[in-house]
């Protein structure tokens, strides 16, 4: 095996491949002379899972920095912003609701609001506008904004095999990277265990000094070449299911939601996605509380009789992540290394993150390899454990009757690094230092949107005399009310801005 490493080649074509093969390209200018060359290929009859649509505000970042302008992933996404979540029926099933903003609450880093806001259930609103400019249907931002630049913070929701396109046209376009169409077969290995090189039908081999493994679930070379044991997360997360559909909008001019609504079910939530030129909508659910035709009624039941001769599409998942992310020189980035449901968007956010730290840590030669490969697994083992912990917050603290919200709140479905955090936070709540590493993905803002949403309330009286800055916090409180007003008057309704945005 050569020493120095020259050659990357993804297998997967998903938004995972495509997404690696452009930020890892654009990272070491594969368009010159002696930089590294990196390869895709992807198989023509395997699908894609075709979903993945709501995005975190990473993206922007990650978008900018591969060198795609924002306006053409409108254009060509169907692309909408997205300002966070609105979680519909999580807590009692009653038409309740409460929203994760993107934008932190006002004094974030300087004074945590809980202690001080009128009703905690309220803290989005009390201490933040985002809640108000999603309700009233407006951008994060104005024509006399910068592309990506905005009032409030944003993400996005788009077209997921209009992505991959994108950034496939771009990636062989601009970035030099290589394309090949071909299945793999299996990989051939030396003594050493590494993967020497892939087999291809028609009787290819392609040889590659690392292997990044975007199969998606069948995670065909980290799963089963390399043997990476799968950890389930089933204890704690219990969908396993999900039926996905397409909705036409009434009217081409219908307002576009500028945030995901989840809306809680019997044994699961449905998720709503509105891009410019239809809206994703799909169930997910847990196989042993409900049948397909149970959750099949309960979606058909929510988007009414337009949508009564469309059927949706079955997607099976396993809740859980593999053993180590990076083994020999095969590392497995998307759904190959793990995926445990799609509430609040973590998968693309892990992908973006994974390229990221394979691209600015490539290992110049394969003798420190196995450091770098080390201290990946260390970091992805934290960042799936902080996963599982936040997205099971939003079950475990439901007080809805049914049988599947109950049994999330059962102690033995609560992983005990969560049982810890909520002990501590019973008195004083999330604070930023409870999220001071530097690979933190939701820092203690998101935390308190929906433990406070949830209904959570933390006895702050028990320390009382740390909360002595009523004057301020007041100040502050009073300064989110006049912001949000001259937001309310100042913003354009998404639909509109987006339009009118894109015809300049
Ligand atoms: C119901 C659901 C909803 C989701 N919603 C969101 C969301 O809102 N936000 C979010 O961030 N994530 C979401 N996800 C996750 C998101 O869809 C994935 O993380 C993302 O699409 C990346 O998938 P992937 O590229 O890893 O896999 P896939 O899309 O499955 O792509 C796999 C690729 O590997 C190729 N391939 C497979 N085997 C071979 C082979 N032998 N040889 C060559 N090529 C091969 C296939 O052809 C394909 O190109 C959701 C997932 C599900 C199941």
């Amino acid at each position: 095996m050569s020493q120095t490493i020259k050659t990357l080649a993804i297998v997967g074509g998903g938004t995972a491949g495509w997404l690696s093969a452009a930020i890892i390209a654009a990272h070491h200018k594969s368009d010159q002379a002696n930089s590294l060359k990196v390869i895709l290929v992807e198989a023509s009859d395997i699908p894609t899972v075709g979903v993945g649509e709501g995005t975190w505000p990473t993206m922007k970042n990650t978008i900018r920095r591969i060198g795609i302008k924002e306006s053409d992933l409108f254009r060509k996404c169907f692309t909408a912003f997205k300002q966070g979540g609105k979680f519909v029926d999580w807590v009692h099933g009653n038409g309740d609701f409460y929203y994760h903003p993107f934008t932190v609450p006002l004094g974030y880093g300087r004074l945590d609001l809980a202690p001080y806001v009128s009703n905690i259930e309220d803290f989005a609103v009390e201490a933040n506008f985002q809640h108000r400019i999603c309700e009233a249907g407006l951008a994060p931002r104005g024509l006399s904004d910068n592309e990506y630049s905005g009032q409030c913070n944003y993400a996005y929701h788009f077209d997921a095999g209009a992505f991959a396109e994108l950034l496939k046209d771009f990636s062989k376009t601009n970035l030099d990277v290589e394309h090949i169409i071909g299945t793999v077969q299996h990989a051939n290995k030396l003594a050493d265990g590494n993967i020497e090189s892939i087999a291809l039908d028609q009787d290819r081999t392609l040889k590659a000094d690392l292997f990044i493994d975007c199969t998606g679930f069948s995670s065909l070379l980290l799963g089963k070449e390399m043997a990476v044991p799968f950890i389930s997360a089933e204890k704690y997360l219990f969908n396993d299911s999900a039926l996905a559909l397409h909705m036409p909008y009434a009217e081409d001019n219908n307002d576009i939601a500028s945030h995901t609504i989840a809306t809680g079910q019997n044994a699961g939530w449905i998720w709503d996605i509105g891009l410019t030129h239809r809206r994703g909508v799909g169930h997910v659910y847990a196989s042993q509380f409900l049948s397909d035709d149970e959750a099949e009624a309960n979606l058909h039941a929510y988007l009414g009789p337009a949508a009564a001769d469309i059927s949706p599409r079955k997607i099976t998942f396993k809740s859980g992540h593999r053993q180590q992310f990076w083994k020999g020189n095969c590392v497995a980035v998307g759904m190959s290394a793990g995926f445990v449901e799609p509430l609040e968007a973590t998968a693309i956010m892990l992908v973006e993150i994974s390229a990221r730290y394979i691209a600015e840590n490539l290992p110049p030669d394969q003798n420190i390899m196995r450091i770098t490969a080390k201290r990946f697994n260390q970091q992805m083992g934290y960042r799936w454990g902080r996963i599982i912990d936040f997205l099971k917050l939003h079950y475990m603290l439901s007080k809805r009757p049914e049988a599947y919200w109950q049994a999330h709140t059962e102690e033995a479905s609560i992983p005990d690094s969560l049982k810890e955090d909520l002990q501590i936070w019973g008195h004083r709540g999330p604070i930023n230092t409870d999220f001071d590493s530097a690979i933190e993905l939701f820092p203690a803002a998101s935390y308190q949107y929906v433990m406070y949403g949830m209904g959570f309330k933390p006895d702050f009286e028990r320390q009382a005399y740390l909360y002595k800055e009523h004057t301020q916090a007041n100040r502050i409180i009073q300064q989110n009310q006049k912001i949000t007003e001259q937001m309310l008057r100042s913003l354009p309704p998404h639909r509109q801005y987006i339009q009118q945005w894109l015809a300049t």
